[in-house]
């Protein structure tokens, strides 16, 4: 009798905290707004995602506070680009003392090197901006499935069945961007942005791409290098120049009054924007993105 109930009991405890622990989402810390996005894509209602870096965030220039320590700390598991993207994230996973997992997004990702434009010459950097290529993107998906699996193996199935429909997506975003860009003329296949963040988009959608801060938004365009910019856009008639998100506009708007160019629209480039703005998801920020470039370029 007693050891009926009590069996009972025990029953109906694991029976609550089994189901309080289907209840408790999975954390998991991104270290940058789109990093975010895809990880609740993948992850859907079994994980509760933190982004460090939050919309229009520049995460060059991110210095974590205690409370993002605090995120990482609570964390089982935390997603990073890599590709030397976040400088100040093995840092931070250090002090946090966190036991998350860690994925490197882009760790199936060929890295390219920045390219020189014109006569500034940039030591060569390693090209952090690996998901402004769909196809990058799709293997950051697939290594934000794997790592969620591995630390919820229960929640497997949803996340293939998640990653398996929003490849899908990322295939028919891949056609969609090509599709916008193929009208543009081939010689004015050439823009400018703030810092060179779209050395991927370029490589892979098959655009020029010149921008006088190098890859990370961090080193300062020396008053050389805006001259250098300046005269190129100048000699070879570049069409356009583009702001970004993350970036001071006042450069670029100097360049394109002194270089003759087209200030085009806002591109969105190391962060997503707002949730109404024109690009809080990944699908939507390289939707907007495209129809800019193609807006100002096509003639
Ligand atoms: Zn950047």
């Amino acid at each position: 009798m007693g050891r009926s109930r009590f069996g009972m009991l025990l029953l109906a405890l694991a029976l609550g905290w089994s189901a309080s622990a289907r209840a408790e989402p999975v954390r998991v810390v991104a270290t940058f707004s789109i990093l975010g996005d895809l990880v609740r894509q993948v992850g859907g209602v079994r994980v509760a995602v933190t982004a460090l870096v939050g919309p229009n965030g520049d995460a060059h220039s991110f210095v974590p506070a205690p409370a993002d320590a605090q995120s990482v700390a609570a964390a089982r598991l935390v997603v990073v680009n890599g590709l030397g993207f976040e400088g100040w994230i093995d840092r931070l996973i250090k002090a946090s003392g966190t036991k998350a997992k860690v994925v490197v997004a882009a760790r199936g990702v060929v890295p390219i090197e920045e390219e020189d434009g014109g006569d500034h010459g940039h030591a060569h950097a390693i090209d952090p901006h690996a998901w402004q290529n769909v196809a990058n993107a799709k293997s950051y998906v697939a290594a934000i499935r794997d790592g969620l699996a591995g630390v919820d193996p229960a929640g497997k199935a949803a996340y293939d069945a998640n990653a398996a429909a929003y490849l899908a997506k990322l295939d028919a975003l891949d056609a969609e961007v090509r599709a916008a860009l193929a009208g543009i003329p081939e010689a004015r296949r050439r823009i400018v942005t703030t810092h060179d963040a779209f050395g991927y988009f370029a490589k892979a959608y098959g655009l020029r791409f010149l921008a006088p801060q190098g890859v990370s938004s961090q080193s300062e365009a020396t008053a050389r290098d805006v001259a250098a910019i300046v005269r190129q856009v100048r000699r070879d008639k570049i069409p356009a120049v583009f702001l970004e998100n993350v970036s001071d506009p006042r450069l670029m708007q100097q360049i394109a009054r002194e270089g003759g160019a087209k200030a085009g629209g806002r591109v969105f480039s190391d962060a997503l924007s707002e949730p109404g703005g024109p690009a809080p998801t990944y699908l939507e920020m390289m939707r907007h993105n495209a129809r800019e470039f193609a807006a100002a370029l096509a003639g």
